[in-house]
């Protein structure tokens, strides 16, 4: 359920990025046609209207220790910055629509900076041609610290979150690819989304496209868009049915799927609507905002204790975004702010997740292991006897089986000793069911003693045990019989009368390796059959090496 968070989070980001800077200064102005030299008489109490054919040139009295101007990208086709100096001189600097020259800053704003250093500015005129909203305009004449700070911070600020942002986006993608979870591609995709905004907004991308400059205001409304619908339908994706009422899903998806067209709408737009489609844009990505909200709160509502923790860990990043909305931060940042907040937010967001879907699947991992475990411990259980612990006949004969089929040096044996405890009948009719339990754990102990690399020990019946033994030559297992055989008769068992000895009689098979498990054990069985009728308490032996054939007793 995080997901339902990270949405609605990434939804926030993406409406900080629908507004564009807006003007906060007035400047004295003048309109002309585009061919005029000079601006004549300026007007400095009403709005500038009438302009988006023509040239709008704005007055700007430079402060005394400022020498930058910086112009916050917007929609023009030419602008021109003049410098007129105290002395009468004056000097000109012009950018247009697809070429800022040396202009361009990284964070989104464009920098004329007076050829005479040494001489004192008195007034800076800016000349758009072809503007498309002076209520979009942002100008800054900056102290000549707080221009330097600028030149030092704000590069690396926007490159370290485009940085996140892009490395996010990679993990995001291949992770949602390996994983085969659609809602992680549509968040890969925000962000690349976000990635491509971030290098048009800071124009980065004009390193390698200088051809860009200019335009990126338009692509980045179109992307900012793009980021809300993408974060919306997948947003609507993750909340399901958890999110509630079918007409909420609808109209969330609907809302999130108009910003589109209409984005392509803004983007284009070079005149004078622009001002109030901007305005529109805002509302429609804070009330998709407000239906995801809904939504979050329902899926919450509906979802486990877990979305309410995330839910909560989440307030403070997703409120601090809204209110990136409601008030103004554009002059945060050397300029930067909201722009600058929303990349870093989207950069920190797409790491949260990066990080959250990272223990997700490590979580996943721990989840597969335990199972594998248990499953392995299952499989142990079934192949063990309740009572004294050692295999049963399946484990046993499992075991038994890969020890044959394993290589043996010439001359070695695999022996099967079928062990059955005498009269043990009498043992349970004398002293009770618990105390024959309590000799058969006793022997089970004993006979585990044997038990190593070359040798495996099970209980195949009521009171009847097994030993398989490689590694030995057939002389070798006979005399290994035997103290089995006598081992097992030392056994003080305290729940029985002194004196009460428990004997076995065991039944030994040899072969070489190349004999199977059920020939062997037909042969033990058929010694064990002689061991009881001559007189129990004894080991018989048959291998397939004749010579080593022998009655023990
Ligand atoms: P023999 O020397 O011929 O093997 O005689 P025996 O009495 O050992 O053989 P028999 O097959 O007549 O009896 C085996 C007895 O083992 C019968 C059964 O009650 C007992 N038995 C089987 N499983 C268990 C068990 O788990 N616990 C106890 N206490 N007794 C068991
Ligand atoms: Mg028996
Ligand atoms: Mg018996």
């Amino acid at each position: 359920m995080y997901r339902v968070i990270a949405f609605a989070f990434l939804l926030l980001i993406a409406a900080a990025a629908g507004g564009e800077a807006r003007a906060d200064a007035r400047f004295c102005h003048a309109v002309t046609d585009l061919s005029a030299a000079s601006p004549g008489a300026f007007d400095c109490s009403a709005e500038p209207a009438d302009y988006r054919q023509r040239s709008l040139w704005l007055k700007i009295e430079a402060p005394a220790d400022s020498r930058i101007v910086y112009v916050h990208q917007t929609r023009f086709e030419r602008l021109t910055a003049v410098f007129l100096y105290a002395d009468g001189r004056s000097a000109s600097q012009t950018v247009r629509r697809g070429n800022y020259g040396t202009h361009w800053r990284i964070g989104g704003q464009i920098a004329f900076e007076p050829p005479m250093l040494a001489a004192p500015v008195k007034t800076v005129l800016l000349r758009f041609d072809g503007l498309a909203s002076h209520e979009l305009l942002r100008i800054r004449l900056p102290d000549p610290d707080e221009a330097n700070a600028q030149a030092a911070v704000l590069p690396v600020i926007v490159g370290s979150a485009i940085t996140l942002l892009a490395l996010g986006a990679l993990y995001t993608l291949s992770v949602g690819v390996a994983l085969r979870r659609v809602y992680l591609l549509w968040h890969g995709l925000w962000a690349v989304t976000m990635v491509a905004w971030g290098l048009l907004w800071s124009q980065l991308a004009l390193i390698v496209a200088p051809n860009l400059a200019g335009w990126s205001s338009q692509i980045c409304t179109f992307l900012a868009c793009l980021a809300v619908t993408l974060a919306t339908v997948s947003g609507v994706m993750a909340l399901g049915k958890d999110m509630g009422p079918r007409a909420l899903r609808i109209g969330t998806l609907a809302l999130g799927l108009f910003i589109m067209p209409f984005g392509i709408l803004v983007s284009l737009e070079t005149g004078p609507a622009l001002g109030w489609q901007v305005v529109v844009l805002g509302a429609l990505t804070l009330s998709v905002l407000a239906l995801v909200t809904l939504s979050l709160v329902n899926a919450c509502r509906a979802g486990n204790a877990d979305a309410k923790a995330l839910a909560w860990a989440w307030a403070l990043p997703m409120a601090t975004l809204a209110l990136v909305q409601v008030i103004n931060v554009d002059d945060w940042l050397y300029g930067g702010g909201s722009q600058v907040v929303m990349l870093v937010a989207a950069a920190l967001q797409t790491v949260w997740l990066s990080i959250a879907v990272t223990l997700r699947i490590a979580h996943l991992r721990e989840e597969r292991d335990r199972a594998r475990a248990a499953e392995a411990r299952m499989s142990e259980l079934a192949s063990r006897d309740a009572l004294t612990g050692l295999l049963n006949r399946r484990g046993f004969v499992d075991r038994a089986e890969f020890m044959i089929e394993g290589r043996a040096a010439p001359g070695e044996h695999f022996g099967l000793l079928l062990i059955d405890v005498d009269h043990f009948k009498r043992v349970n009719d004398s002293y009770g069911h618990e105390a024959g339990d309590a000799v058969l754990c006793r022997i089970a102990r004993r006979l585990e003693r044997w038990e190593g690399p070359l040798c495996v020990a099970g209980r195949i019946g009521g009171e009847e045990f097994v030993l398989g033994v490689t590694g030995l030559t057939p002389i070798g297992i006979r005399q290994f019989a035997e103290s089995v055989r006598r081992g097992i008769a030392d056994l003080q068992h305290p729940e029985l009368r002194t004196g009460h000895a428990v004997t076995v009689s065991i039944g030994v098979a040899s072969a070489d390796h190349a004999l199977s498990f059920q020939r062997l054990y037909g042969w033990a069985d058929q010694e064990l059959y002689k061991a009881k009728a001559n007189g129990r308490n004894r080991v018989i032996f048959r291998g397939s090496d004749r010579n080593a054939q022998a009655v023990a007793g």
